[in-house]
This record gives structure tokens, C-alpha cells and sequence, in this order.
């Protein structure tokens, strides 16, 4: 187990690696192949030893080789949450068809975060390119009864789509159907417990960050941790919630 827990944690970083680059090239409609990436100070290209994930930010302490300039933490922390929750989604679910989804699902989440961040895009590609499998393998790990994954998916879309016309497109496009997505996957009632959190965690940031509801925050990093949460704790959540009303 202790085995397949870092073989899939060195993959979980250099897909995140490649997920910030999804995230950050292809809103803008540039190639996710080439060029290699480069330091936005120095154009310095990246060669082989700076691109390891996680590894060479350590050993760069945070800096571009060439010029000195700091480099954010942000890709690296990308590349740190995309590995340690493939390896906490295999600790959960052991390798059986579930575990695809919740890679899929982790994976999506990884680049709408970069993208969302960065431009505010949540983009229908991405949402395709990933809610399509996750579509056909719910089909083989069904949830309980199967058409629930329906109900959540057209629970959490409607949901947001209230919540957009209620604010006057306050709400993005791409939450809504963001949440179709999620919805497949949580089913109705965790979709209903990760909206909840995912409220919670998006007020604490807009309060963090000291913005007001006049201006729109990006949503996609809340909703994908509130989610995530949903996913791994949620019955256990809803359990102790009811154990409390009891
Ligand atoms: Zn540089």
C-alpha cells in the first residue's frame, strides 16, 4: 500500500504539473505542448531540472534560476494538493472503478482552480473533457439507487442557475455547470451538503480577502474544496449532524 501510495503520488504531482499548464495556457488558446514554460521576468526557458514538480521550487528556494525573481508558491501548491488527494482517493477507495472518478473529479478541480484564479474562465472543454467519462463510469460504480447521480446533477445546476438569476448573473456560467459535473458524482444529497460548504468556505475568502458581494470572486477553488470535502467526509458529516439533532 505504502508502495502504490508514492507511485501514485509522484504521478498525482506531474499531472498537476501538467494541470497548471492547462490551466494557464489554454483560456488564453495557446498550445498546453510548446513552447516549454519560461520565467515571466527573465523569459529564461525552464530546462529539465526546474521543471520537477514540487522538487524544484524546493531546491530553487521559490526563485528563477537565472534572474533570482521570486516565484509564487501557487503551481507547486497545485502540484502538492493534485498528489496528496490521488494517493488519499486510492487510501479511500482502493483501485476499483471509484477511484477513476475521483481522479477525474481532482483533476478537473486542479484546473478549473488555475484557470478560475487566474481568469475567472471556467471552460466547457474542460467541463466536457471530463464530466463525459465521469458520466459512463458512474454507470459502473453506480450510486444508490443509480439515477441519484441525475438527481444531484440536475439538483446542483439548478440550484445555481436560481442563484445566478437571483444575482443577476452574480454567479458565473461556468459554477452552474461546473455543478452538473459535481452533481454526477456526489449524487443529491452530498451535492446538497458541497454547495452548503462550499458557501461557507467562499464567504470565509470573500471576508479574508476583504472583498464585497459588489465584485465577483472567483467561486471554482471554493466549490472545489467545499466538494472535495463533500466527497471524502460528507455522509460522516451528515451523520454526525443528525446524531446531534437527535
Ligand atoms: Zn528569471
Amino acid at each position: 500500500m505504502i508502495y502504490y501510495s508514492c507511485v501514485i503520488f509522484l504521478f498525482g504531482a506531474a499531472f498537476g504539473s501538467f494541470y497548471n499548464v492547462v490551466g494557464l495556457r489554454l483560456p488564453k488558446g495557446k498550445s498546453i505542448v510548446s513552447p516549454p514554460s519560461q520565467c515571466e521576468n527573465c523569459h529564461y526557458q525552464l530546462k529539465p531540472l526546474d521543471l520537477i514538480p514540487i522538487l524544484s521550487f524546493i531546491f530553487l528556494k521559490g526563485k528563477c534560476r537565472k534572474c533570482g525573481v521570486k516565484i509564487g508558491a501557487f503551481h507547486t501548491l497545485i502540484e502538492l494538493f493534485t498528489a496528496l488527494l490521488a494517493v488519499a482517493a486510492y487510501l479511500k477507495f482502493g483501485f476499483s472503478v471509484e477511484v477513476f472518478v475521483a481522479w477525474l473529479m481532482i483533476s478537473l478541480f486542479a484546473i478549473i482552480t488555475v484557470s478560475d484564479l487566474l481568469y475567472q474562465i471556467i471552460q466547457d472543454k474542460i467541463l466536457l473533457f471530463f464530466g463525459i467519462p465521469i458520466l459512463i463510469l458512474r454507470f459502473f460504480s453506480p450510486l444508490d439507487p443509480w439515477w441519484d447521480m441525475f438527481a444531484g446533477a440536475f439538483f446542483g445546476f439548478g440550484i445555481f442557475l436560481l442563484l445566478s438569476i437571483l444575482s443577476h448573473g452574480g454567479m458565473g456560467g461556468g459554477d452552474i455547470k461546473l455543478y452538473f459535473v459535481i452533481g454526477l458524482v456526489l449524487g443529491i444529497k452530498l451535492t446538497f451538503v458541497s454547495i452548503f460548504l462550499s458557501a461557507v468556505i467562499g464567504l470565509i475568502a470573500a471576508i479574508i480577502l476583504k472583498r464585497g458581494f459588489g465584485k465577483t470572486i472567483p467561486f471554482g477553488p471554493s466549490i472545489a474544496i467545499g466538494s472535495l470535502l463533500a466527497y471524502f467526509y460528507g455522509n460522516n458529516l451528515v451523520d454526525w449532524y443528525m446524531n446531534l439533532l437527535m
